[in-house]
Protein backbone atom coordinates (compact mmCIF):
# COMPACT_ATOMS: atom_id res chain seq x y z
CA UNK A 1 0.00 0.00 0.00
CA UNK A 2 1.31 3.56 -1.17
CA UNK A 3 1.83 6.53 1.90
CA UNK A 4 0.64 9.38 1.36
CA UNK A 5 2.66 10.81 4.11
CA UNK A 6 5.81 10.90 1.44
CA UNK A 7 3.85 14.13 -0.65
CA UNK A 8 4.04 17.89 0.92
CA UNK A 9 0.56 17.27 0.86
CA UNK A 10 -2.41 15.05 -0.15
CA UNK A 11 -4.20 17.47 -2.34
CA UNK A 12 -3.55 20.54 -4.02
CA UNK A 13 -6.37 22.78 -5.25
CA UNK A 14 -5.29 25.45 -7.95
CA UNK A 15 -8.14 28.48 -7.67
CA UNK A 16 -9.64 30.19 -4.65
CA UNK A 17 -13.40 30.65 -6.68
CA UNK A 18 -16.40 28.43 -5.70
CA UNK A 19 -15.12 25.71 -6.69
CA UNK A 20 -12.19 25.33 -5.20
CA UNK A 21 -13.12 26.45 -1.83
CA UNK A 22 -15.74 24.06 -1.75
CA UNK A 23 -13.44 21.36 -2.51
CA UNK A 24 -11.16 22.85 -0.02
CA UNK A 25 -13.76 22.48 2.85
CA UNK A 26 -15.10 18.42 1.55
CA UNK A 27 -11.33 17.39 1.24
CA UNK A 28 -10.24 19.17 5.05
CA UNK A 29 -13.48 17.73 6.63
CA UNK A 30 -11.91 14.42 5.03
CA UNK A 31 -9.01 15.36 7.52
CA UNK A 32 -6.52 15.19 4.10
CA UNK A 33 -3.72 17.47 4.09
CA UNK A 34 -5.15 20.24 1.57
CA UNK A 35 -3.04 23.86 0.04
CA UNK A 36 -5.15 26.10 -1.54
CA UNK A 37 -3.19 28.32 -4.43
CA UNK A 38 -4.66 31.16 -5.26
CA UNK A 39 -2.54 34.08 -7.58
CA UNK A 40 -4.80 36.73 -7.09
CA UNK A 41 -7.79 37.49 -4.27
CA UNK A 42 -9.21 34.19 -2.63
CA UNK A 43 -13.08 34.20 -3.21
CA UNK A 44 -12.32 34.68 -7.40
CA UNK A 45 -15.06 36.32 -9.08
CA UNK A 46 -17.52 36.25 -6.74
CA UNK A 47 -15.46 39.26 -5.03
CA UNK A 48 -16.87 41.50 -8.19
CA UNK A 49 -20.27 40.21 -8.31
CA UNK A 50 -22.55 43.21 -6.41
CA UNK A 51 -25.39 41.19 -5.63
CA UNK A 52 -26.49 37.25 -6.19
CA UNK A 53 -29.82 36.19 -6.32
CA UNK A 54 -29.85 32.75 -7.84
CA UNK A 55 -27.43 31.15 -5.13
CA UNK A 56 -29.90 29.10 -3.40
CA UNK A 57 -29.84 29.73 0.31
CA UNK A 58 -30.36 33.78 0.32
CA UNK A 59 -33.86 34.40 0.14
CA UNK A 60 -33.35 38.52 -0.93
CA UNK A 61 -29.90 37.58 -2.09
CA UNK A 62 -26.50 38.07 -0.98
CA UNK A 63 -23.25 40.27 -2.00
CA UNK A 64 -20.68 38.63 -3.93
CA UNK A 65 -18.07 39.54 -1.15
CA UNK A 66 -20.02 38.62 1.52
CA UNK A 67 -20.16 35.16 0.23
CA UNK A 68 -17.42 34.94 -0.76
CA UNK A 69 -16.04 35.87 2.81
CA UNK A 70 -17.90 33.14 4.11
CA UNK A 71 -16.86 30.03 2.04
CA UNK A 72 -13.28 31.21 2.92
CA UNK A 73 -14.06 31.19 6.67
CA UNK A 74 -15.56 28.35 5.85
CA UNK A 75 -12.56 26.48 4.73
CA UNK A 76 -10.53 27.96 6.66
CA UNK A 77 -12.09 26.58 9.69
CA UNK A 78 -12.16 23.10 8.46
CA UNK A 79 -8.00 23.81 7.83
CA UNK A 80 -7.63 24.34 4.37
CA UNK A 81 -4.25 25.86 3.94
CA UNK A 82 -4.20 28.57 1.67
CA UNK A 83 -1.53 30.73 0.22
CA UNK A 84 -0.66 32.78 -2.86
CA UNK A 85 0.50 31.77 -5.50
CA UNK A 86 0.22 31.61 -8.85
CA UNK A 87 0.68 28.10 -10.83
CA UNK A 88 2.78 27.78 -13.92
CA UNK A 89 2.75 24.12 -14.20
CA UNK A 90 2.07 20.61 -13.50
CA UNK A 91 4.19 17.87 -13.80
CA UNK A 92 4.06 14.05 -13.28
CA UNK A 93 6.28 11.75 -11.95
CA UNK A 94 4.92 7.98 -11.70
CA UNK A 95 2.15 8.80 -8.53
CA UNK A 96 3.51 12.26 -7.88
CA UNK A 97 2.18 15.53 -8.92
CA UNK A 98 4.63 18.14 -8.75
CA UNK A 99 3.17 21.88 -9.04
CA UNK A 100 4.83 24.54 -9.67
CA UNK A 101 4.30 28.67 -9.00
CA UNK A 102 5.59 31.39 -10.66
CA UNK A 103 7.96 32.63 -7.28
CA UNK A 104 9.69 29.47 -7.93
CA UNK A 105 8.36 27.26 -5.22
CA UNK A 106 7.01 23.70 -5.80
CA UNK A 107 4.91 21.18 -3.78
CA UNK A 108 4.26 17.84 -4.21
CA UNK A 109 0.89 15.86 -3.76
CA UNK A 110 -0.54 12.82 -4.56
CA UNK A 111 -3.36 14.46 -6.02
CA UNK A 112 -4.91 17.95 -7.78
CA UNK A 113 -8.49 19.95 -8.20
CA UNK A 114 -8.26 22.30 -11.50
CA UNK A 115 -10.50 25.20 -10.12
CA UNK A 116 -8.83 27.73 -11.74
CA UNK A 117 -12.05 29.39 -13.34
CA UNK A 118 -12.42 32.01 -15.96
CA UNK A 119 -11.37 35.53 -17.38
CA UNK A 120 -13.64 37.71 -19.49
CA UNK A 121 -12.43 37.70 -23.65
CA UNK A 122 -11.50 40.04 -25.36
CA UNK A 123 -14.00 42.15 -27.71
CA UNK A 124 -11.10 41.80 -30.21
CA UNK A 125 -11.48 45.29 -31.89
CA UNK A 126 -9.34 48.52 -32.05
CA UNK A 127 -8.58 50.58 -29.69
CA UNK A 128 -9.30 48.12 -26.46
CA UNK A 129 -5.89 47.17 -25.16
CA UNK A 130 -5.04 51.17 -26.21
CA UNK A 131 -8.02 52.13 -23.70
CA UNK A 132 -7.38 49.32 -21.26
CA UNK A 133 -7.88 51.10 -17.39
CA UNK A 134 -8.65 54.14 -19.31
CA UNK A 135 -11.84 53.88 -19.65
CA UNK A 136 -12.13 50.00 -21.02
CA UNK A 137 -12.70 48.08 -17.92
CA UNK A 138 -14.17 44.45 -17.12
CA UNK A 139 -15.96 45.04 -13.72
CA UNK A 140 -18.35 47.09 -12.59
CA UNK A 141 -18.11 46.40 -8.48
CA UNK A 142 -14.12 47.07 -9.09
CA UNK A 143 -14.06 50.21 -11.61
CA UNK A 144 -17.62 51.51 -12.32
CA UNK A 145 -17.19 54.46 -9.89
CA UNK A 146 -15.23 56.38 -12.04
CA UNK A 147 -18.50 57.09 -14.51
CA UNK A 148 -19.95 58.81 -12.36
CA UNK A 149 -22.96 61.07 -14.14
CA UNK A 150 -21.39 59.66 -17.43
CA UNK A 151 -22.34 58.08 -20.08
CA UNK A 152 -21.36 54.03 -20.75
CA UNK A 153 -21.30 51.14 -22.93
CA UNK A 154 -21.61 48.04 -21.69
CA UNK A 155 -20.88 44.94 -24.59
CA UNK A 156 -22.68 41.65 -24.25
CA UNK A 157 -26.06 41.02 -23.07
CA UNK A 158 -25.31 37.79 -21.46
CA UNK A 159 -26.21 37.39 -17.79
CA UNK A 160 -22.70 38.58 -17.10
CA UNK A 161 -23.28 42.05 -19.43
CA UNK A 162 -26.56 42.63 -18.39
CA UNK A 163 -26.04 42.48 -14.61
CA UNK A 164 -22.95 44.86 -14.97
CA UNK A 165 -25.23 47.33 -17.34
CA UNK A 166 -28.22 47.28 -14.28
CA UNK A 167 -24.99 48.03 -11.70
CA UNK A 168 -23.61 50.76 -13.93
CA UNK A 169 -27.20 52.54 -14.16
CA UNK A 170 -27.11 53.53 -10.60
CA UNK A 171 -23.82 55.62 -11.33
CA UNK A 172 -23.82 56.55 -14.64
CA UNK A 173 -26.26 59.07 -16.08
CA UNK A 174 -26.76 56.81 -19.45
CA UNK A 175 -25.81 53.39 -19.84
CA UNK A 176 -25.87 51.93 -23.76
CA UNK A 177 -26.16 48.08 -23.99
CA UNK A 178 -24.62 46.59 -27.17
CA UNK A 179 -25.51 43.05 -28.05
CA UNK A 180 -24.49 41.56 -31.46
CA UNK A 181 -27.05 39.02 -31.62
CA UNK A 182 -30.81 39.79 -32.74
CA UNK A 183 -31.86 39.94 -28.58
CA UNK A 184 -30.54 39.30 -25.34
CA UNK A 185 -29.17 36.20 -24.20
CA UNK A 186 -29.55 36.90 -20.33
CA UNK A 187 -32.20 35.21 -18.13
CA UNK A 188 -35.84 36.48 -18.71
CA UNK A 189 -35.75 38.36 -14.90
CA UNK A 190 -32.40 39.97 -16.40
CA UNK A 191 -33.88 41.37 -19.70
CA UNK A 192 -37.67 42.46 -18.09
CA UNK A 193 -35.09 44.44 -15.32
CA UNK A 194 -33.06 45.95 -18.32
CA UNK A 195 -35.91 46.68 -20.64
CA UNK A 196 -37.83 48.57 -17.71
CA UNK A 197 -34.84 50.58 -16.75
CA UNK A 198 -34.94 54.24 -18.13
CA UNK A 199 -31.04 54.78 -18.25
CA UNK A 200 -30.55 51.49 -19.98
CA UNK A 201 -30.50 51.84 -24.01
CA UNK A 202 -30.32 48.04 -25.20
CA UNK A 203 -29.00 48.46 -28.44
CA UNK A 204 -29.17 44.41 -30.60
CA UNK A 205 -28.07 43.38 -33.88
CA UNK A 206 -24.98 45.36 -33.26
CA UNK A 207 -21.46 45.29 -33.34
CA UNK A 208 -18.54 47.36 -32.08
CA UNK A 209 -16.28 47.73 -34.23
CA UNK A 210 -13.82 50.28 -32.71
CA UNK A 211 -13.25 51.99 -29.52
CA UNK A 212 -11.58 55.77 -30.17
CA UNK A 213 -10.35 58.82 -27.77
CA UNK A 214 -7.64 60.39 -26.62
CA UNK A 215 -5.63 60.26 -23.66
CA UNK A 216 -8.94 58.46 -22.65
CA UNK A 217 -12.04 57.15 -24.10
CA UNK A 218 -14.46 59.08 -25.59
CA UNK A 219 -16.38 57.09 -28.34
CA UNK A 220 -17.31 53.88 -29.86
CA UNK A 221 -18.20 53.01 -33.56
CA UNK A 222 -20.79 50.34 -34.38
CA UNK A 223 -22.01 48.71 -37.23
CA UNK A 224 -25.61 47.58 -37.85
CA UNK A 225 -25.64 43.63 -38.61
CA UNK A 226 -28.33 43.71 -40.59
CA UNK A 227 -27.71 47.35 -42.81
CA UNK A 228 -24.17 47.58 -42.04
CA UNK A 229 -24.82 51.19 -41.06
CA UNK A 230 -22.00 52.48 -39.37
CA UNK A 231 -22.65 54.97 -35.96
CA UNK A 232 -20.51 56.41 -33.76
CA UNK A 233 -21.62 56.48 -29.57
CA UNK A 234 -20.22 59.14 -27.71
CA UNK A 235 -19.50 57.74 -24.32
CA UNK A 236 -16.49 57.78 -21.40
CA UNK A 237 -15.95 54.47 -21.02
CA UNK A 238 -16.82 50.80 -22.51
CA UNK A 239 -17.17 47.61 -20.19
CA UNK A 240 -16.81 44.75 -22.04
CA UNK A 241 -18.58 41.27 -21.06
CA UNK A 242 -18.59 39.06 -23.94
CA UNK A 243 -18.08 35.68 -22.58
CA UNK A 244 -15.18 34.12 -21.02
CA UNK A 245 -11.60 32.28 -21.44
CA UNK A 246 -11.36 29.40 -19.29
CA UNK A 247 -7.49 29.87 -17.05
CA UNK A 248 -5.90 26.79 -18.56
CA UNK A 249 -2.90 28.46 -20.70
CA UNK A 250 -0.85 26.81 -18.72
CA UNK A 251 -2.01 23.27 -19.14
CA UNK A 252 -2.21 23.18 -22.75
CA UNK A 253 0.02 19.87 -23.67
CA UNK A 254 -0.44 18.63 -19.71
CA UNK A 255 -4.11 17.70 -19.89
CA UNK A 256 -6.54 17.35 -23.05
CA UNK A 257 -8.70 20.59 -23.81
CA UNK A 258 -11.08 21.54 -26.01
CA UNK A 259 -10.97 24.07 -28.57
CA UNK A 260 -12.00 26.86 -26.75
CA UNK A 261 -9.53 25.75 -23.55
CA UNK A 262 -12.00 23.91 -21.52
CA UNK A 263 -10.62 21.12 -19.39
CA UNK A 264 -12.49 17.79 -20.82
CA UNK A 265 -13.85 16.15 -17.90
CA UNK A 266 -16.75 12.91 -17.06
CA UNK A 267 -19.43 12.84 -14.80
CA UNK A 268 -16.95 12.15 -11.72
CA UNK A 269 -14.72 15.62 -12.39
CA UNK A 270 -11.86 13.23 -13.39
CA UNK A 271 -9.47 14.51 -16.65
CA UNK A 272 -7.47 11.98 -18.56
CA UNK A 273 -4.71 12.11 -16.06
CA UNK A 274 -6.08 10.08 -12.82
CA UNK A 275 -5.71 11.76 -9.96
CA UNK A 276 -6.16 15.55 -11.69
CA UNK A 277 -9.99 16.39 -11.33
CA UNK A 278 -11.07 19.65 -12.20
CA UNK A 279 -14.44 22.20 -11.67
CA UNK A 280 -16.04 24.94 -12.09
CA UNK A 281 -15.94 27.51 -15.18
CA UNK A 282 -12.71 25.75 -16.15
CA UNK A 283 -14.55 22.35 -17.45
CA UNK A 284 -16.09 22.11 -20.00
CA UNK A 285 -19.71 22.39 -21.19
CA UNK A 286 -20.14 24.38 -17.57
CA UNK A 287 -22.99 26.74 -17.23
CA UNK A 288 -20.50 29.18 -15.37
CA UNK A 289 -22.21 29.82 -12.05
CA UNK A 290 -21.45 29.69 -8.56
CA UNK A 291 -23.82 26.92 -8.01
CA UNK A 292 -22.79 25.18 -10.65
CA UNK A 293 -19.23 25.73 -9.20
CA UNK A 294 -20.24 24.49 -5.65
CA UNK A 295 -21.50 21.50 -7.28
CA UNK A 296 -18.70 20.63 -9.26
CA UNK A 297 -16.30 21.17 -6.11
CA UNK A 298 -18.14 18.93 -4.24
CA UNK A 299 -17.84 16.12 -6.87
CA UNK A 300 -14.24 16.57 -7.86
CA UNK A 301 -13.79 16.48 -3.35
CA UNK A 302 -15.66 13.20 -3.56
CA UNK A 303 -13.36 11.71 -6.47
CA UNK A 304 -10.28 12.88 -4.38
CA UNK A 305 -11.27 11.35 -1.65
CA UNK A 306 -12.18 8.01 -3.08
CA UNK A 307 -8.90 8.66 -5.06
CA UNK A 308 -6.60 8.88 -1.71
CA UNK A 309 -8.27 6.26 0.15
CA UNK A 310 -6.53 3.92 -2.32
CA UNK A 311 -3.28 5.42 -0.50
CA UNK A 312 -4.25 5.34 2.86
CA UNK A 313 -1.89 3.72 5.54
CA UNK A 314 -3.82 0.72 7.63
C1 LIG B 1 -20.15 40.23 -13.52
C2 LIG B 1 -20.45 38.81 -13.17
C3 LIG B 1 -21.67 38.52 -12.59
C4 LIG B 1 -21.98 37.19 -12.28
N1 LIG B 1 -23.18 36.95 -11.68
C5 LIG B 1 -23.49 35.68 -11.32
C6 LIG B 1 -24.72 35.41 -10.65
O1 LIG B 1 -25.52 36.31 -10.37
N2 LIG B 1 -24.97 34.11 -10.33
C7 LIG B 1 -24.12 33.08 -10.61
O2 LIG B 1 -24.41 31.94 -10.28
N3 LIG B 1 -22.94 33.32 -11.24
C8 LIG B 1 -22.61 34.59 -11.60
N4 LIG B 1 -21.41 34.83 -12.24
C9 LIG B 1 -20.53 33.68 -12.58
C10 LIG B 1 -19.76 33.13 -11.38
O3 LIG B 1 -19.07 34.19 -10.75
C11 LIG B 1 -18.77 32.05 -11.82
O4 LIG B 1 -19.46 31.03 -12.52
C12 LIG B 1 -18.06 31.41 -10.62
O5 LIG B 1 -17.36 32.38 -9.87
C13 LIG B 1 -17.09 30.32 -11.07
O6 LIG B 1 -16.39 29.82 -9.97
P1 LIG B 1 -14.97 29.11 -10.13
O7 LIG B 1 -14.53 28.73 -8.77
O8 LIG B 1 -15.07 28.05 -11.16
O9 LIG B 1 -14.01 30.19 -10.76
P2 LIG B 1 -13.60 31.67 -10.33
O10 LIG B 1 -14.64 32.33 -9.51
O11 LIG B 1 -13.17 32.31 -11.60
O12 LIG B 1 -12.31 31.43 -9.39
C14 LIG B 1 -11.13 30.91 -9.93
C15 LIG B 1 -9.94 31.42 -9.14
O13 LIG B 1 -8.75 30.75 -9.60
C16 LIG B 1 -7.68 31.66 -9.61
N5 LIG B 1 -6.65 31.18 -10.56
C17 LIG B 1 -6.75 31.10 -11.91
N6 LIG B 1 -5.61 30.59 -12.44
C18 LIG B 1 -4.76 30.36 -11.38
C19 LIG B 1 -3.43 29.86 -11.30
N7 LIG B 1 -2.73 29.51 -12.39
N8 LIG B 1 -2.86 29.76 -10.08
C20 LIG B 1 -3.56 30.13 -8.95
N9 LIG B 1 -4.82 30.62 -9.00
C21 LIG B 1 -5.42 30.73 -10.20
C22 LIG B 1 -8.33 32.97 -10.06
O14 LIG B 1 -7.54 34.08 -9.65
C23 LIG B 1 -9.69 32.92 -9.34
O15 LIG B 1 -9.64 33.54 -8.06
C24 LIG B 1 -21.07 36.14 -12.55
C25 LIG B 1 -19.82 36.46 -13.12
C26 LIG B 1 -19.51 37.77 -13.43
C27 LIG B 1 -18.17 38.09 -14.02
Amino acid sequence: MRNICMFDYDVIIIGGGPAGLTAGIYLARGRYRALLLEKDLFGGQLKNIEWIENYPGFSEGISGPELASEMINQARRFGVQMEQGEVVGIESFSSTRLVNCADGKGYTCAAVVLAGGSRPKKLGVPGEDIFQNKGVIHCALCDGGQFTDQVVAVCGGGDAGVTEALYLTKLASKVVLVEATPALTASAILKERAFAESKLEVRCNEKVLQIVGDEKVRAIEVTQTITGKKERLQVDGVLVHVGIIPNTDYLDGTIPLDEAGQILVNNRMETAIPSIVAAGDIRQASPWQVAAAVGDGTIAAITVQRFLQAYAVP
